[in-house]
Order: C-alpha cells, then structure tokens, then sequence
C-alpha cells in the first residue's frame, strides 16, 4: 500500500470495485504501473452483488450484442478465476454449476415459455424440464413447481471474495492502492493527465481510468460531453446459511445445487449456493437515486418468492442483508473505452453484470491501455455513444474543455 504515488504513472484507476480491480490485476500484469484510488474498495456494487455468471438464463432480457458480450466474459471465466487465485492465494467462489429457470404457477409457466422462445432467437437452446424433472434437479423445491429450463452452462462467484483476490492479485502484479477519494481529473493541453486526491496530492498519470461504478457520472473535472450518463439503480439482497444439522443431514449447501432463478406470481427472484454454505437471495430492482436502505417491504418480497420456491429456505440462518447501487446506463449496456478526451478511458455503466463481465472489460482495457488499439468488441459499447447528448447540453457549443 502507499499513502501516495510522486511521479508519474502509466495508469491511475478510478475506483476499486470489481472493474477497476481486476483492470489493474491485467494491467499491472501487461508491465504497465498502476495505481488504484479508492477510499474502501471492493465496498460498492461489488459488494452487494450476488455474482450470478449468468449470459445464458438472461440471454432473454439483454439485448443481442450484451449477451454475446455476456458469453464471452463468460468462456473467459474458469481461467480468470483459477488465475486470480492462483496469484492471490485466496478463493474466489467460482462454481460452474449452471442454472435452473423455474415457473411457479402456470402464468408464470407461459412468460417461461415466452422466454424460451426469446433465447431461441438468440440461438440458446435450453434445455425444457418437466415439474417432475426440476425437482429431481433439485428436490428441496416446491412441488407447486410447474417446469423449468436448464442452462448448463453457466455459473456463479462470490464477488467479495473475488474482490478481495483481485486486489491481492493486483498488488502482487505490482499495482498499488490509495486509499483514497478522486476528487477532480486534470487536464493538461486538452489531455486527462492526472487526478487530485481528497489529501490534495496529484497522481500524474499517462492514461486515467475512470471505474467509479455509479459514481462515473459526477467526476468534477470530466467534460460534460464525456461524462458518462451512469444512474445508480437500487437492489437489495439477502444472505442466508446452511446451519450444521442441515449438513449433518446431507443436505447440499445453501440447500440447492446450482444457482435457481424463478418467477413465481410474475415475480422474479433468485437464489444463488455457495460452496461454504451460503445462500444469496436476490434482488429488487428498484430507481430511487443513491439510496441505500434495506427495507422490510424488499426484504419480504424477496423472502416471500424464495419461499415460495424452496420452502426449506425459512429454516437457513440470516447472515446479511445488503443494499447495493449498480451502474444503469440508459440502453442497459456497459460504456468501456476511450473518449473524447485524450488519455480518459471509461471501463463502468456495467448495470447488473459487471461481476460477469469482469475479464473482458480487464482483458480487452489492459491491451488497450497497453497498445494503443481499441478492441472490436466494444463496437456496441463505446465510451462516446452517448457523447452527442452530452455535448448538446454542453456550453460552449461542441467546446471540449477539461471543467
Ligand atoms: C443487489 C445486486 C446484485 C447484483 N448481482 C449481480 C450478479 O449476480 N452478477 C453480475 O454480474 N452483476 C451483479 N450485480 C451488478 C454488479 O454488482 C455491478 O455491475 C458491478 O459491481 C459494477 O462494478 P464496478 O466496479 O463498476 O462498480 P462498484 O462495484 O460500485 O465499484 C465502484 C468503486 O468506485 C469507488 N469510487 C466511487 N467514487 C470514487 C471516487 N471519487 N474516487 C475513488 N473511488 C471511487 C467506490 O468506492 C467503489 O469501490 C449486482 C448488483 C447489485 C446491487
């Protein structure tokens, strides 16, 4: 750790969360020096994040080019997982157990079926099981159950402790951590060359990164036609645990086998194992600006509809309850890559996928940061997309000017 970085860097990262962490992870790999900046990283989204690997059980809600940008993180993840633990010597909770989409009802069976037919268009074929066939998958489920869908493919983390492997990984690549707030981005001869720290001290760097998850949006010193147009948007989560009788019992831990994502009611909920015998109950979905307060009517909701589904749940421990503030963006997709503003690249707006999608934005923003070379991946979410309306609401007219 060091209280302050003197001279300059290759790169300073804006925000310690599961973006900017595993970017400096690559990036410090690459050779590059890397300096972190954030007062309690790991602590944002991150933290409150269910860590959900799932591309394909959500291929119906996202947009096209988002899932194949979801799959592709996704194909990434086993060897991202093994070599952040690998280099950190800690656990990440990566599990590939899949999903099991499941409807309660038989309203909730026919929007089931409308989902199918939506990752069909996507080219996802999953796998149709019958009410008998989900509970042999997984037997502590309701015999209300009416049928589901199987998703092989996909998988699970523990975002806390994957946060805390990145940031162990990253220092041991030779990144270095301030603990501190960014409070303004420099600008020298019309380029993003440093940022000020809440101490005063400057961190002069090459390129800035700016992964502040919700926060991205109100960086003083970032011109407003770059500013990217990040809204946080709420979700409460719960944790549960296994207690000692229930494995006593041989009951699996968190009492599901891979993670379940149901509809019951036209409701949705979902309920995540882990390995240590945790189970993540999650999540509202709620548009209430940067309020955080975990309420009693989130909390009901989302034990009602995990009851609903795994009767067993109400006998689990509760261990925590979260609320948390994903980047939205207003099409849903991330905004990674350059801008406007020479040597400022933006890696955030990752929305409720940003533990997914972790090892392409490293990946591809370490090669960027290194080459030079923008990654034709990120077609369909460049930083600048929205920079026209920025611009526009911009004066002077079109003027690109560090504030
Ligand atoms: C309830 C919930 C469940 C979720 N479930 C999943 C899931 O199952 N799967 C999935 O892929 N995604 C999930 N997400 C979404 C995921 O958490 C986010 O997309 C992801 O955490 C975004 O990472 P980030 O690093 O951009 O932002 P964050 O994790 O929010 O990190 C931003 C960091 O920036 C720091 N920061 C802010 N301002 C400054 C500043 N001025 N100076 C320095 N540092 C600053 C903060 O301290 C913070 O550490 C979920 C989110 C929530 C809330």
């Amino acid at each position: 750790m060091v209280a302050q970085a003197e001279a300059e860097t290759d790169v300073v990262i804006i925000g310690g969360g599961v973006i900017g962490l595993s970017v400096a992870w690559r990036a410090a790999q690459q050779g590059l020096g890397v300096v972190v900046a954030d007062p309690d990283p790991g602590h944002g989204a991150t933290h409150a994040a269910a860590g959900m690997l799932t591309p394909v059980a959500e291929a119906a809600y996202a947009e096209r080019e988002i899932f194949t940008l979801g799959s592709e993180s996704l194909r990434r993840y086993p060897a991202f997982a093994t070599e952040v633990a690998a280099a950190s010597g800690l656990p990440t909770g990566f599990r590939p157990g899949g999903t099991l989409q499941v409807a309660y009802d038989a309203d909730d069976l026919a929007l089931l079926t409308e989902t199918r037919l939506l990752q069909e268009s996507l080219g996802v074929y999953l796998q149709q099981l019958t009410a008998r066939e989900c509970r042999e998958a997984e037997p502590m489920l309701d015999p209300s159950v009416r049928g589901g869908l199987l998703a092989d493919g996909d998988g699970s983390v523990d975002p806390r402790l994957l946060a805390a492997a990145l940031l162990r990984a990253a220092e041991a690549a030779g990144a270095q951590l301030v603990r501190q707030s960014v409070t303004e981005v420099l600008c020298t001869g019309g380029r993003a060359s440093a940022v000020r720290l809440a101490d005063d001290h400057v961190l002069a760097a090459r390129w800035v990164v700016l992964a502040a998850g919700w926060q991205s949006a109100a960086m003083p010193g970032v011109p407003a036609s770059v500013v990217p147009p990040v809204r946080p948007v709420k979700g409460q989560i719960i944790r549960l645990r296994s207690t000692a009788a229930m494995a006593a019992a041989g009951l699996p831990p968190g009492l599901i086998r891979r993670t379940v994502r149901g509809l019951v009611r036209g409701s949705s909920v979902y309920l995540v194992p882990r390995d240590s015998g945790e189970l993540v109950v999650g999540a509202t979905q709620e548009e209430r600006g940067p309020d955080t307060t975990v309420t009693a009517g989130g909390m009901w909701e989302l034990l009602r509809d995990a009851r609903a589904l795994v009767p067993g749940i109400t006998e689990l421990e509760l261990v925590d309850v979260a609320a948390g503030l994903r980047p939205g963006t207003p099409d849903n997709a991330p905004l990674i890559g350059p801008t406007e503003l020479a040597g400022l690249v933006l890696a955030t707006g990752h929305f409720r996928a940003g533990v997914l999608l972790a090892p392409v934005t490293a990946d591809t923003v370490a090669s960027f940061l290194r080459t030079g070379q923008p990654d034709p991946i990120w077609r369909a979410f460049g930083a600048d997309r929205f920079a026209a309306r920025g611009r526009a609401a911009s004066t002077p007219e079109g003027a690109l000017t560090c504030r």
